[in-house]
């Protein structure tokens, strides 16, 4: 409760400060005026995504999560979300892979729940990679499939990496704000992968990149 209103309250205390600015006078600069606002807008958005990863995190993270378990085939799953993100990709010059031969067994798994933890894992490897690029692997693991998401990003520093399933645990507060997180993409792959009694992994070299891989259950 102390971490959640801690982080609602920043964006809600630059909201109400920038109104109460322009309502007093602000408002007859433009040039300022304009300013304020985007950071209003800005601030709004990150309020109304926070407020949707809590809610998520909370319905996630209580027992009685409902999945909805059938086949599936991954690499459909990741082709599906590469090809609605390639643009950001692209625009940042990155090369995007996907390793995952034909003959891969299904997993059982809630489908729209594994595209979140893809999405989230993909967003994040995009975030924080400037050079190179980011690839997607799968491969079996015995009674599970494991998929890697792999960049050559920025890397984590050893320090951070146990905390960083920890609700809004980030490494550089600062930047993931820039970037518009939330600190709670983590929490939610980890807590989605637990409940289908899957395992998380992140293997990391500062400067270099970072894995994250994760195992679910062959159908
Ligand atoms: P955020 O919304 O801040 O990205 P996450 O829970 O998704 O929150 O990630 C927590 C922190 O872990 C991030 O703030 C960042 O410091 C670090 N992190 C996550 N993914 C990567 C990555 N691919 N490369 C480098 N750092 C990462």
């Amino acid at each position: 409760m102390a971490n959640v209103s801690h982080e609602l309250r920043t964006p809600v205390c630059s909201i109400k400060g920038y109104s109460e600015t322009l309502l007093e006078g602000a408002l007859d600069d433009k040039n300022n005026a304009k300013d304020f606002l985007k950071i209003i807008y800005s601030d709004s958005e990150r309020l109304a995504k926070l407020i949707d990863d809590i809610l998520d995190l909370a319905k996630i993270e209580s027992d009685n999560l409902a999945l909805n378990l059938k086949p599936c085939n991954v690499k459909a799953i990741i082709q599906r979300i590469v090809s609605g993100m390639n643009i950001r990709a692209k625009s940042k010059l990155l090369e995007i892979n996907i390793k995952i031969s034909d003959g891969l067994p299904d997993i059982m798994a809630d489908e729209n729940r594994i595209a979140q933890v893809l999405v989230n894992l993909f967003e994040n490897a995009l975030k924080y990679t400037e050079r190179g690029g980011i690839s997607i692997s799968a491969k079996e693991d015995g009674d599970f499939l494991q998929i890697a998401v792999a960049d050559t990003g920025i890397g984590i520093p050893e320090k951070d990496m146990p905390r960083l399933f920890e609700r809004f645990y980030r490494v550089d507060k600062a930047r993931s704000k820039e970037l518009g997180g939330t600190g709670l993409g983590l929490s939610i792959v980890k807590h989605i992968v637990y409940a289908h009694n899957g395992k998380v992994r992140v293997q990391s070299a500062q400067g270099k990149g970072s894995i994250f891989s994760f195992s679910i259950p062959k159908a």
